[in-house]
């Protein structure tokens, strides 16, 4: 008995196993009938009535081919089958009607003409009696069914006889088929043991195999979220390698997530686009083929991302011509193989997408961490443009501060810078006016009048000067950062420096290094640092006590290979240490008509640039500013704003 368990995975049970068996061993049964039945028919053909025997042989065989009906019909039923029930009744059916013609030897026996005859009627009774011990008793009932018929009637029979042997062979007839019984139920417990043992084994080793199977496919599921999980953890630390490296331009930092990206996802070009309706614009992006550059349009609808945008999530695809991405206008105007996209928002607003395509097919799919990593990279994005954002609106108020700062700094000094314009226009009245009584007089010669001429062309371009740098530092511009000589600054503010020196009637002193080393700044703001720091000196030793002969306000320049160092230092009252310490502090002020703003604006000028300021104070009286600015070569301020097309 072989069973397939892949194949019936049912849990086969006692009665399962006893009709298998039972049809396993029929045809010996059949087999034996096909050939006992003819014998016993040839051997009394000339003692009994022909009719009766060939009718007693047509029924018998009858039955016989029912059995086998049953057995080919049993072989071909479906595997596997529940209906055990069944075949066990219907067999027991069969075997019932073959007992019964067994038993209707009774009828030959009643025509016999001999003992000897009887004898082997007898005979061949007890032989199918026994035979069938062992093809039937699997299932008693069938043996039962069939040897009751088969034995009583012949039985009863002989022992009705007068004959003393007849009734002899009828009492050892009823021991054998007692015996027959006896041996049979025997033989069914001894199989039923049997095949309930080998029914266990069998639903065991089924249950083996299913638990195997199950072990097997949870092995496998773990082994999958292991890898899943190696690969979301791979990728979390190739983003924390992006973002942790400390970069202080935004663009450099979406540029390398760009390429983390491109890395990552084996796609070549790498893209961060803003969109505004229906128009895509490339802001940034990786394309080492050159296939598209920065600032290039699109009409949305011809890129995938407007379906990200629809999508509101990552959207992504490996083989766009083995899919219905085919038909989309990206591919048939670009040929794009493989995408993956996700939109990208800025303050809760839609600002565009981050997408990664090539024109290669991508040969394995996006797994689920491909698709977490970019919504994660376009948070991610989203903040760093948000921060942008911010600092470029702190860098506009900034310089609006410093703007408005100036202006205040020339309304304060509006006294001096008058009496500084008037000088040379009060000078230029007075030539003119000798020059032309002169000529009224008729006694102005020709070099005279050139002299008088020249003097004046020179105090108006003095004037004109005046007039240019006035404007020249009222005038409102986006910061400019340029590579710059500081010389060249302290030669531009000088005039306003003496003017105000001339006014406190203070001697201003500059002890300026011949080389500084150039530095990236907008050379207004620093002027405007310089003033700021300067006029504080003086207003603090005016306000302090009657200007002295001898106040002085030192500024000095020095520079190592790093920075550049100014510092002005004043012999005035100088500040509190509490004062000191948290300076420079808004809208701090010690003036009557001061706005406590100088200072603060100076600061944020300085951070801009990349350097610092601070106060000191002195040995003797008074206090010293300081400010640095990095050198050129090492400056990495960060003024150079992002471009977001978006504002
Ligand atoms: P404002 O000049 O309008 O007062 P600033 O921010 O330039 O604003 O200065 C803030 C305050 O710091 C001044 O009012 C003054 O009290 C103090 N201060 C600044 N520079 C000096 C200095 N060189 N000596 C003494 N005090 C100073």
């Amino acid at each position: 008995m072989c069973l397939d368990l892949a194949a019936d995975r049912r849990p086969r049970d006692l009665c399962d196993e006893q009709v298998e068996l039972l049809y396993a061993q029929a045809p010996l049964g059949v087999v034996a009938s096909l050939l006992i039945a003819p014998l016993l028919v040839l051997t009394l053909w000339n003692a009994l009535p022909r009719t009766i025997l060939i009718g007693w042989l047509l029924a018998l065989e009858a039955t016989v081919l029912i059995r086998l009906a049953l057995i080919a019909a049993f072989r071909r039923r479906a595997v596997p089958d529940t209906a055990a029930g069944r075949w066990i009744t219907r067999y027991t059916w069969a075997c019932a009607a073959s007992g019964v013609c067994w038993g209707g030897c009774v009828v030959l026996l009643a025509f016999s003409p001999s003992l000897v005859h009887d004898a082997f009627i007898a005979l061949i009774l007890g032989g199918v009696l026994m035979g069938g011990v062992f093809t039937m008793s699997s299932v008693l009932r069938a043996y039962v069914a069939y040897a009751l018929p088969l034995g009583l009637p012949p039985v009863l029979w002989l022992l009705l006889r007068d004959d003393p042997i007849r009734v002899a062979m009828g009492v050892a007839g009823v021991l054998y088929l007692l015996l027959a019984l006896a041996t049979a139920q025997r033989f069914h417990r001894t199989l039923a043991h049997s095949l309930r043992l080998a029914t266990e084994n069998l639903n065991l080793a089924q249950s083996r195999a299913r638990a195997k199977e199950q072990a097997e496919a949870t092995n496998q599921r773990l082994a999958d979220q292991q890898a899943a999980l190696r690969d979301s953890v791979a990728a979390m630390r190739q983003l924390y390698e992006v973002i942790s490296v400390p970069r202080r331009h935004a663009r450099d930092r979406i540029q390398a997530m760009l390429a983390m990206g491109c890395q990552r996802f084996g796609l070549t070009i790498g893209i961060l686009c803003h969109i505004d309706g229906e128009r895509y614009q490339v802001v940034h992006v990786l394309a080492p083929g050159g296939e598209v550059a920065e600032g290039d349009t699109l009409a949305l609808g011809d890129t995938y991302c407007q379906d990200t945008v629809r999508a509101q999530t990552a959207v992504g695809f490996e083989h766009a011509s083995s899919g219905p991405w085919r038909q989309h206008p990206c591919y048939r105007k670009f040929g794009l193989e493989a995408y993956l996209g996700v939109p990208v928002r800025v303050s809760d607003q839609l600002y565009g997408t981050l997408n990664f395509s090539d024109f290669k097919p991508r040969t394995t799919p996006f797994t689920a961490a491909d698709r977490e990593l970019i919504q994660i990279m376009a948070q991610w994005v989203g903040g760093v443009l948000e921060q942008e954002r911010m600092a470029e609106a702190a860098r506009r108020q900034q310089a609006l501060l410093a703007h408005a700062s100036r202006l205040n700094t020339l309304g304060e000094m509006a006294s001096s810078l008058v009496h500084e314009i008037n000088q040379p226009v009060t000078a230029i009245a007075l030539y003119a006016e000798a020059g032309l009584t002169r000529a009224r007089n008729e006694a102005l010669g020709v070099a005279e009048a050139r002299d008088a001429l020249e003097k004046i062309a020179a105090q108006g371009a003095r004037a004109q000067a005046i007039i240019h740098r006035i404007r020249h530092f009222a005038r409102q511009t986006k910061p400019q950062y340029t590579v710059v000589r500081l010389n060249d600054v302290f030669e531009d503010i000088a005039d306003f420096l003496n003017l105000e020196a001339r006014r406190h009637r203070i001697d201003l002193r500059y002890d300026i290094a011949p080389d500084l080393p150039r530095v990236l700044a907008d050379a207004l703001q620093v002027q405007q640092v310089i003033l700021n720091l300067v006029r504080n000196a003086m207003d603090a030793m005016s306000a302090a006590t009657e200007p002295e002969a001898g106040a002085v306000v030192a500024i000095s320049a020095r520079a190592d290979s790093r920075e550049v160092k100014i510092a002005v230092q004043d012999s005035g009252p100088g500040l509190a240490p509490d004062a000191l310490a948290c300076l420079p502090q808004l809208f701090f002020t010690t003036k009557p008509d001061g706005l406590g703003l100088g200072l603060s604006i100076s600061q944020s000028i300085v951070e801009a640039h990349g350097g610092r300021l601070w106060a000191t104070p002195n040995a003797g009286p008074g206090v010293t500013f300081h400010f640095t600015l990095p050198a050129a070569a090492v400056s990495t301020h960060a003024a150079e704003p992002l471009s977001l097309d978006a504002d």
